[in-house]
């Protein structure tokens, strides 16, 4: 919020018309802050997409109308899901059942969790918890047996239709991330994400044509530039930018247009709340190479609530309305009731 008020003068006086100019311009003025990557380009995101609802509103459109319109009337979102505190293959099955009873065709577990065999876990790490890792990178033959056991039971518990997709959390290095993707390429997985660090496309272009398994990657790079190398060096096989992080509506299209001048699916990574979840949805609807979306608040009882109207997703999708610009009402008493603590709610101090 903070730098947002910083940018403020930047805004007062711009037409919410030229909002790829009022883009650039606040990346530019806002540079020796680290505008190329990070938090300064997140919070200028905010105001993009926020420019766009606007535009939709002014012109009585909704937002996908402002990008060429739509190839989709309903965007498919995969369920993010955790097993609880155990990781067993029967907790992933479980789950993995629990989920797609409740509508969702597209699903994605963690991979990188405790595992009974990790070799480089100790000390005041312990207990294991998720972001804990191996240091070294490696993955031991059993470690990977027990990865592949739950895949195995996960894939067995949903049966072929399933989309099924695993993320490893940048753990591993590329020699054992290779062993584990082909481990896995008889599970049909739509994808192994993340298999490796993100800074070294070359790394990650190894991983990525050894396999047949495809690999996504693209929640941590920022703005188109971001993007270049990797889409480029066809680095991946499925590209996932999360648009209200990485620089709005107008750089995920330019993003999903280079990569789909490589036949590069996009699956954007989302952890945002419902408005922010819908508006990245518009974009989704105009771009042709759109595979799923993520949603990764399932077990956020609250999160609806947070817009007025009833739930946003239903059956695994999100159903785009005709209303202009994103269409949604924010519920301030709930956003109220559920600040993190420590903070003011947005343009309070
Ligand atoms: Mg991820």
């Amino acid at each position: 919020m903070e730098l947002i008020e910083r940018m403020k003068p930047a805004l007062v006086g711009e037409s919410i018309f030229d909002v790829g100019k009022i883009f650039e311009k606040l990346v530019r003025e806002t540079s020796d802050e680290g505008s190329l990557a990070g938090t300064t380009v997140t919070a200028i995101s905010g105001i993009e997409l926020a420019l766009w609802d606007a535009v939709g509103r002014a012109l009585n459109t909704p937002i996908c109308n402002l990008f060429g319109g739509k190839f989709r009337n309903e965007i498919r979102v995969y369920a993010d899901c955790h097993a609880g505190d155990e990781y067993t293959p029967q907790s992933y099955a479980e789950k993995a059942r629990a989920v797609v009873d409740k509508g969702y065709a597209a699903i994605k577990f963690d991979l990188d969790v405790p595992n009974p065999h990790t070799r480089d876990v100790s000390g005041p790490e312990y207990p294991y918890r998720w972001w804990h890792q191996p240091y070294n990178r490696t993955i031991s033959s059993r470690e990977r047996d027990f990865m592949e056991a739950l895949v195995a039971a996960t894939r067995e518990a949903v049966g072929p239709d399933v989309m099924l997709a695993m993320d490893c959390h940048w753990k591993y290095n590329v020699n054992d991330a290779l062993k584990l993707a082909r481990a896995l390429e008889g599970y049909d997985l739509l994808w192994l994400e993340d298999p490796v660090p993100p800074e070294n496309v070359d790394a990650l272009a190894k991983v990525s044509s050894g396999t047949s398994i495809s690999i996504c990657t693209g929640e941590n790079l920022y703005r188109k530039h971001g993007y270049r190398e990797l889409i480029e060096k066809q680095a991946a096989d499925i590209v996932s930018p999360d648009v209200p992080k990485m620089g709005g509506l107008l750089e995920a299209k330019k993003v999903a247009d280079q990569a789909d001048t490589y036949y590069i699916p996009i699956a954007p990574h989302n952890v945002a709340s419902p408005i922010g979840a819908v508006v990245a949805a518009h974009v989704c609807a105009a771009m042709s190479n759109f595979l799923v979306m993520e949603f990764h608040a399932m077990e956020v009882e609250w999160w609806d609530d947070l817009v007025e109207g009833g739930p946003v997703i239903s059956d695994g999708f999100i159903l785009l309305r005709e209303d202009p610009g994103h269409g949604l009402v924010l519920n301030e008493d709930v956003a109220r009731a559920h600040l993190k603590s420590g903070t003011t709610f947005f343009g309070e101090r």
